[in-house]
């Protein structure tokens, strides 16, 4: 029987080792449940049989000893889980089909949203209450236009991505989507947070506004580079492709280029 692809919701977490959750019910040597959230194993299936840890290309997995169960004596624990790229190979090549992969946005994209919500509602509640902080009614416009061309960019992965299977996510995607927004920018969904952020800051005309922009800035800009890093593992040179074909976020840019692809 494979893993249970909603274990997050059937099962109780019951703590964690060397910082990967296990999921219960454990009783060993005997069970031993699932080892880690977005890569998991299910230990009670997995049979040590290895092919996960020579398959990944990013050594996500390390060998943890589990004398006395019933199936191996040994197992892959996802030690590094949060350098996983998505790319599915471990998943797909279990001969038991013990583990799962879910798309986990990284640390720095998780600290970056919920602080740049409460950036733009903050500025653009400022902005409609008490007016533009230096009184410049024109910027103030131009922040809601820019709020607008945002918002699309923003919903892109909801817009563009194929359907999310069962028990994963819309971003779990096995082929590069280069459709809509993501055939003009390769990270329309961070163009689209930066392009809010700045229509927010305009609106308010606020200092703090941009003063509390500015991290989010650094944090977005790290996310991207990681994700680039990972993407080119997962799709290979496919990615190396479409980075030739498609600029990073510069929607200028991407614009004219895809205008020239239209007319080839
Ligand atoms: S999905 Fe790919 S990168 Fe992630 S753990 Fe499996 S083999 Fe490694
Ligand atoms: S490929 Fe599957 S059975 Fe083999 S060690 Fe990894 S989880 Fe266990």
């Amino acid at each position: 029987m494979p893993i249970n692809p909603d274990f997050q919701k059937k099962r109780k977490r019951v703590g964690k080792e060397e910082g990967v959750a296990v999921w219960g019910p454990v009783d060993p040597p005997e069970k031993l449940g699932i080892r880690g959230t977005n890569v998991a194993v299910d230990w009670d299936i997995c049979k040590g049989c290895g092919v996960c840890l020579d398959v990944c290309p990013m050594h996500v997995y390390g060998w943890k000893g589990t004398s006395g169960h019933p199936t191996s004596d040994r197992k892959p624990s996802p030690i590094g889980e949060s350098e996983c790229a998505c790319c599915y190979d471990c998943e797909a090549q279990c001969p038991v089909q013990a583990i799962r992969v879910v798309f986990g946005p990284p640390k720095a994209f998780i600290a970056a949203v919920p602080l740049m919500f409460a950036q733009i509602i903050v500025s653009v509640i400022y902005g409609i209450v008490y007016g533009p902080y230096l009184g410049l009614s024109i910027p103030f416009y131009v922040g809601w236009i820019i709020l607008v061309v945002g918002l699309p960019f923003f919903l892109s992965p909801s817009l563009y991505f194929p359907k999310a299977q069962e028990g994963k996510s819309v971003m779990d995607t096995r082929a590069i989507v280069d459709s809509g927004t993501y055939g003009i920018v390769r990270h329309p969904q961070v163009l689209g947070c930066i392009l809010l952020i700045c229509g927010s800051i305009v609106i308010s005309q606020h200092w703090l506004s941009a003063i509390v922009a500015a991290p989010i800035f650094v944090l977005f800009y790290r996310y991207v580079l990681k994700e680039e890093k990972s993407l080119i593992v997962k799709f290979g040179n496919d990615y190396k492709c479409y980075m030739q074909r498609v600029p990073s976020m510069n929607f200028i840019v991407g614009i004219i280029r895809l205008k020239f692809r239209k007319h080839e």
